[in-house]
């Protein structure tokens, strides 16, 4: 199962400071949380589902995700 990309969209999970504005935003809401060892941050929960709309680009702050 892939966590960290989608058809459209790769992620940096190590820029991901929680703040979870994302999840919101997320159309397909496929946008996760998951915590290892002090660290929150997000995950694809559901890769297949996305649709390229670069919202979650658009939304995060911290540029976590860009286009593949
Ligand atoms: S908006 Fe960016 S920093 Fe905030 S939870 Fe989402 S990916 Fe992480
Ligand atoms: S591109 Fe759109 S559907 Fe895909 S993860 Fe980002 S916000 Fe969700």
């Amino acid at each position: 199962m892939r966590r960290l990309s989608t058809a459209h969209i790769v992620m940096n999970p190590h820029r991901c400071v929680a703040c979870w504005a994302c999840m919101d935003k997320c159309p397909k809401k496929l946008i996760g949380k998951v915590g290892f060892l002090g660290h929150k941050h997000v995950v694809f929960k559901d890769a297949d589902v996305c649709i390229g709309c670069k919202l979650c680009i658009k939304t995060c702050p911290n540029g976590v995700f860009s286009e593949r």
